[in-house]
């Protein structure tokens, strides 16, 4: 059977007639790396199956929300009980009050949060609350980090807009575009003299808590410390973007790794409330220092900060249709009905994705961590092995249980750095694995997911694929 003979290739050329390059989003076209993108038909636990019947070990889970492994029993039954009592309501529903009160005893700077429909919502809102709350335009992002397809944050944004080499997006207005400041990544001297010079006009810096979408970068020691204390000095917001990071990176995310420790590192501002205090009522959490102006009292750069607002997606959603922003309580009360800012969706809180969400956290208990934790780092060796004894140049980045793979041997800490490796090197070992049924991202700029159904069966799966895919990836 030739591809072109091929049900998904029957099914994209379908597609491309219809369907803008026959994707509902960039990358899912294979444009980076080439080829025909296998249509999947089912899925299950780590492993994918395509129209074709080509079974596949799956290191992409959906971009990061199967976190529990595809069809987990648990999270379908909770979606097939939940549809079987209405949709869709357009009304309060017990399921949205339970996942917001998982987030916000999850992560210790939430004490309200409003669920969206993706993450591009979240931080799209989330950014509209900070304009409000400060009455200023601009914000601040960072080369190579991605906040969704917002028009504010478009500007070197990684993850498709990376994979493609765009330098931003066409449509995007001049006056949007004005307002919206891009500094590279990691560079606290360019904070500081942008802060120095317009720090009276900056609503907001957002930044992805640890930046996922140009490959995994592991921010600098102190770095988003750094920026809550910069911004806070101003009058301005930091808005902590964990759509990818959050659940995933630790069980709190990112911040679980760069927050205040929960034995008290920080003073009292800091985080009394790791173990709940910041829950229901809010008031007394790392989040309600941040009221006037922010934490005042940590050291510099100390360990002792807080974002004002933070974003989520992805895992919270269980691979349905969820996101979320939250934080200080007197912020998210700036919204509508209670306040100025508007803001609303009609399939907010649909009861179908606060199940799969539930049902989601009801499986990432401390041995789930320990698990994805486990998997990831046999997973890094196997490769790094693997590239090694092929001698392919790599770097191997981390933040928490993600990682990803940069084709080139120095270390990645900027989008310069990330742009600057060899895709073509890439594509091939892409290729090779997929020929060898384990299916990664089909780019360069991606993080690898696992989930809790890796196990050793699957990872041995992988660890024989690899040894053919790095010397295809040797072969320039
Ligand atoms: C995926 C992602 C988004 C966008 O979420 P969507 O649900 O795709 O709109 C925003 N920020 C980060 C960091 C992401 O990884």
């Amino acid at each position: 059977m030739t591809l072109d003979e091929t049900t998904s290739q029957s099914l994209f050329d379908r597609a491309k007639q219809v369907i803008p390059a026959g994707v509902n989003s960039p990358v899912r076209a294979f444009g980076s790396v080439g080829g025909t993108p296998p249509f999947i038909a089912s899925a299950s636990g780590a492993l994918l199956t395509d129209a074709d019947g080509h079974e596949y070990v799956d290191l992409v889970g959906s971009w990061g929300p199967m976190i529990l492994g595809h069809a987990n029993p648990r999270v379908v039954d909770a979606v097939r009980e939940a549809a079987g009592r209405g949709l869709s309501f357009g009304a309060p529903q017990t399921g949205e009050v339970s996942l917001v009160e998982e987030l916000v005893r999850r992560v210790r700077p939430l004490q309200k949060v409003r669920l969206v429909n993706s993450g591009t919502e979240a931080t799209m809102s989330a950014l509209r609350v900070a304009r409000a709350a400060t009455g200023r335009d601009v914000v601040v992002k960072f080369a190579g980090c991605y906040h969704g397809h917002v028009d504010a944050l478009l500007a070197e944004a990684g993850s498709g807009v990376a994979t493609f080499a765009m330098p931003g997006s066409a449509g995007v207005t001049e006056g949007t575009a004005r307002d919206t400041i891009v500094l590279p990544y990691g560079d606290r001297d360019a904070v500081a003299s942008l802060f120095a010079e317009r720090g009276g006009e900056i609503a907001a810096i957002i930044t992805e808590a640890a930046p996922a979408n140009m490959g995994v970068v592991t921010p600098p020691e102190g770095f988003n410390a750094f920026l809550a204390e910069t911004a806070h000095a101003a009058g301005a917001l930091l808005i902590t973007d964990e759509v990818l990071t959050g659940f995933r990176a630790s069980a709190e995310g990112y911040y679980g790794i760069d927050g205040p420790t929960a034995d008290g590192a920080g003073s009292a501002a800091g985080a009394g409330s790791a173990d709940g205090a910041g829950s229901a009522g809010g008031a007394g959490s790392a989040a309600g220092a941040g009221s006037a102006g922010g934490p005042g009292s940590g050291p510099v750069g100390g360990s002792d900060w807080a974002p004002d607002l933070m974003t989520f997606g992805k895992v919270i959603g269980g691979g349905l249709p969820v996101g979320a922003f939250g934080g200080r309580a007197d912020l998210m009360d700036l919204l509508a009905p209670l306040g100025p800012v508007y803001q609303a969706g009609t399939l907010s809180g649909n009861p179908l994705a606060t199940a799969a969400g539930l049902a989601t956290f009801a499986g990432l208990d401390d041995a789930a961590y320990a698990r994805l934790a486990r998997t990831s780092s046999t997973l890094q060796s196997l490769v790094a092995d693997a590239l090694t004894t092929a001698g392919v140049p790599h770097t191997i980045q981390t933040a928490g249980t993600l990682f990803s793979v940069f084709f080139r041997d120095q270390p990645v800490t900027s989008y310069e750095d990330a742009k600057d490796q060899d895709t073509a090197a890439f594509g091939r070992f892409f290729h090779a694995l997929l020929e060898g049924g384990v299916y990664l991202p089909p780019s360069a700029f991606e993080a690898w997911f696992v989930s809790t159904a890796h196990d050793e069966r699957i990872v041995d799966r992988i660890a024989r694929a690899l040894p053919a895919a790095a010397r295809a990836a040797a072969q320039g």
